[in-house]
């Protein structure tokens, strides 16, 4: 299947779609991105993704590249042309297309836009859950403001290569003081032996995860406690479960930290229950 990648206006073949390279996005990582899950053609949670690109975009100065309805009509069309019914649309927006130079182009300059749109493996998906996978700790080395979503991720890159080469899915970020931040391009969670779910308050130290968000409102909605605020990796390794979630992940089970086991090394109930509910707490459009 040919797939097709949104550029600028045009919907172009991939092998056609390319930027300026003078884009700031190509020059500087100058541009910012969401990652949307599409489930049964339908786009997961595109209200709460729209409202973070337009945060992440305004923290930035850059302006929105178009209306809502319109990117909306956009990425619904990237997903119909590729034919995606089960996997992601990515949408990634840059300050524009100048010549080098650091500060900001000349006002006016139009925002680039590329949208691209895959299936993905969902049986496997699923498989990778039913067992849990494993993640490895690296320290956090990012900048301040990763509650931005940057399209600037080498940090993230090298860290999901390190857990790679050490047979694991995810890396976990940990600050100075020892404490967990969030996966390379996931938010992390444990629950308690007291049955306290726990994952990082959300300031600047971590992204704001819309799968987090949904979590935590089906969390409420089930009466199960729970507490916003940073939990070490000793902390995680005597926990019950752990897990980790993110839009084209849901919710995965960790059963393993740096090669120890968590729990009894088996994906838990909480984890379990939550990824097998999560979309009946998720908004489809
Ligand atoms: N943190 C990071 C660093 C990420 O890259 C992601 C995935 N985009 C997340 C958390 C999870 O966010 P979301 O649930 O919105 O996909």
């Amino acid at each position: 299947m040919s797939r097709i990648a949104y550029v600028n206006g045009r919907y172009l073949p991939l092998a056609q779609a390319s930027v300026n390279v003078e884009d700031r996005g190509y020059q500087f990582s100058d541009g910012v991105y969401e990652v949307c899950e599409v489930r049964g053609g339908r786009l997961v949670d595109e209200r709460r993704h729209i409202e973070r690109l337009r945060r992440s975009l305004s923290e930035l100065r850059i302006a929105m590249p178009m209306s809502d309805a319109a990117l909306g009509v956009v990425l619904r069309e990237t997903v119909r042309r590729n034919k995606v019914r089960w996997g992601i649309v990515y949408l990634q927006v840059n300050r524009g297309v100048a010549h080098r130079d650091h500060a900001f182009p000349p006002a006016g300059t139009s925002p680039s836009v590329v949208v691209t749109a895959r299936n993905l493996d969902a049986a496997g998906a699923d498989r990778m859950a039913a067992d849990g996978v494993a993640v490895i700790t690296v320290p956090d080395n990012r900048w301040e403001r990763v509650d931005i979503k940057s399209v600037s991720l080498l940090p993230n890159v090298l860290a999901k290569q390190a857990a790679r080469e050490q047979g694991a899915r995810e890396a976990w970020f940990v600050d100075k003081q020892g404490r967990v931040t969030e996966g390379s391009s996931s938010n992390a969670w444990i629950v308690t032996r007291d049955g306290k779910v726990v994952t990082r308050h959300a300031d600047h130290a971590i992204l704001k995860g819309i799968t987090r968000a949904v979590v935590i409102d089906a969390l409420k909605e089930q009466g199960l406690e729970l507490e916003e605020r940073a939990f070490t990796v000793d902390e995680a390794l005597a926990a019950r479960e752990a897990f980790i979630t993110s839009a084209s992940q849901v919710v995965l089970p960790v059963v393993r930290i740096d090669g120890k086991p968590v729990g009894n090394g088996a994906p838990g109930l909480i984890a379990s229950a939550l990824r097998r509910d999560f979309h009946r707490f998720a908004e489809a459009t």
